[in-house]
């Protein structure tokens, strides 16, 4: 204390002799990053470059033990920090000196180093913990997943407190490797690509490593663990693919899923013609054992999909939807959540145009499809996308009407500009984050039209729109691929 005390006198009396204000007392870094749906959750006062989440996971008892690295940068005088985390942990190292923790909340590790971090500092947090991750509730539920032989990490927004330590909110994405020790013959998947192949540890147990290289959002960071067959291949531009597919799975299943999801390098090369070039370093899928997952998700790299989708056949649309996200979505994330739409409007009209590619029905017909059929009390209407709130956040507002909107807005500006438009977001918010504010702003910079009313009716007034076609006053005949589509969100939507 004492030290400190000198060189912070020696610098006020620098400051005062060159003008500069001191600084303020170091102070605590904030709970949360302020989101308008969610305050407290990611945590203010310093951003995080990279995660070596390193653990040890083992299926029949739950236990995970681990030790996770942080590399971050403090945004002020830093007193003390918060981390999102749920797991028992037994000790915090900031810059190799051991420093204090303490829990608040549900889900915060409040974090005070020996001594403050200045502005503009480098941190390097030591977390090591354990616990059974399955017992842990947090925000009401537990979001880790047992299954009959493992176990996953995988949901939205929350997931990351389960199983390491974070800044979990998608302004702060960083960098990851993720490695995690299994006993012998149980494969352990995450992101990205391998920098090794498994290896060999001592005492039973195999080691598998993953590195996602560019920068990601904490949720859509996954691991799943349990009895997969795992696929590699290239993109025909030469880029890996790794997919993998649970052993759990009968063979009618087993074959619908390979037929879906075996095309993602084909479905994500037709996205790269109409989105812009793929943002990350690999592709890829991982199908779970049934009756685990609810639903998908499209973590970074590489989507979860739940076998349901796959119960009546092959399923394209939702590889389709879940890889749309690598763009829109992990590439370009919300900048706060209530912005949802961003994503899932974006990712549902990227199965409209694979259906209108297919010659399965155009988006205009399913456009007007959902439109006639859709009755004015309908949830699709009484929610405005822009603002969906927590309790519709993935509520058909957000994916149906966020899809139609893009639709009013291909019909407004022509097909031109409106391809140009998604590229040019998709361009010019890569590996960052984004507001709906933004993208009407560059949707009527690129068109060079006043598309203030069109923004209002569809995504921020809670009511039916008027179109004025004739077909949509009509009842026109459900596209064929209105079935797969329809159904794929049913099930999406269980969140
Ligand atoms: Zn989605």
């Amino acid at each position: 204390m004492r030290r400190l005390l000198v060189a912070l006198t020696a610098t006020a009396l620098t400051l005062a002799g060159t003008g500069v204000a001191a600084h303020a007392a170091p102070a605590p870094g904030g709970p949360g990053v302020g989101d308008s749906y969610f305050p407290d959750y990611g945590n203010s006062g310093y951003d995080v470059s990279h995660y070596d989440v390193r653990l040890r996971y083992t299926p029949a008892t739950d236990l995970l033990t681990g030790t996770t690295t942080i590399l971050a940068t403090a945004e002020q005088d830093l007193s003390r920090f918060n981390l999102d985390f749920v797991l028992d942990v037994s000790s915090v190292l900031v810059n190799n000196r051991p420093a204090t923790f303490a829990r608040q909340g549900d889900h915060e590790l409040v974090v005070t180093p020996a001594r403050p971090v200045s502005d503009g500092g480098a941190m390097t947090i030591v977390v090591r913990y354990s616990g059974v991750p399955s017992t842990k509730v947090a925000a009401g539920f537990t979001a880790w997943i047992r299954t009959p032989d493992g176990a996953m990490a995988i949901g939205e927004p929350e997931i990351a407190w389960w199983w390491y330590p974070s800044n979990d909110h998608p302004t702060d994405k960083a960098t990851f490797d993720v490695s995690i020790s299994v006993p012998d013959g149980v494969e352990a998947i995450s992101n990205g690509v391998m920098p090794r192949p498994p290896v060999r540890e001592t005492l039973g147990y195999t080691r598998w490593s993953w590195r996602s290289l560019k920068p990601q959002a904490a949720y859509l960071t996954f691991m799943t663990v349990g009895q997969y067959d795992v696929t590699t291949d290239t993109t025909a531009s030469g880029r890996p693919v790794y997919n993998a597919y649970s052993r759990l799975m009968t063979q009618e299943l087993r074959e619908a899923a390979q037929a879906s999801v075996e095309r993602t390098a084909e479905i994500t090369d037709w996205e790269t013609t109409l989105f812009g070039p793929y943002p990350f370093e690999a592709r890829g899928g991982v199908v779970a054992p049934p009756d685990t997952l609810c639903c998908a998700l499209e973590n970074q790299t590489r989507p979860n999909y739940s076998t349901r989708f796959f119960t009546r056949g092959s399923n394209t649309s939702v590889v389709v939807h879940e890889n749309a996200h690598q763009w829109f979505g992990d590439s370009v994330s919300v900048a706060d959540w209530r912005h949802i739409w961003l994503n899932e409007g974006f990712a549902t009209y990227a199965e409209w145009l694979w259906s209108e590619r297919n010659d399965e029905g155009t988006a205009q017909e399913i456009f007007d499809y959902l439109y006639a059929t859709s009755p004015p009390d309908a949830p699709i209407w009484t929610t405005a996308p822009a603002d969906p709130g927590v309790a519709q956040l993935f509520g058909d507002a957000v994916y149906d009407r966020g899809a139609m909107t893009l639709h009013q807005l291909r019909l407004a500006v022509g097909d031109d500009d409106f391809f140009e438009i998604l590229r040019a977001w998709a361009a010019e918010h890569r590996y960052g984050n984004a507001t709906t504010e933004q993208f009407t702003g560059l949707a009527e910079k690129i068109s060079g039209e006043d598309l203030g009313a069109l923004f209002e009716a569809w995504l921020s007034t809670p009511s039916k729109p008027v179109v004025a076609t004739t077909l949509a006053r009509t009842a026109p005949a459900a596209p064929k691929s209105w079935a797969q589509i329809s159904r794929t969100h049913s099930l999406l939507h269980q969140h």
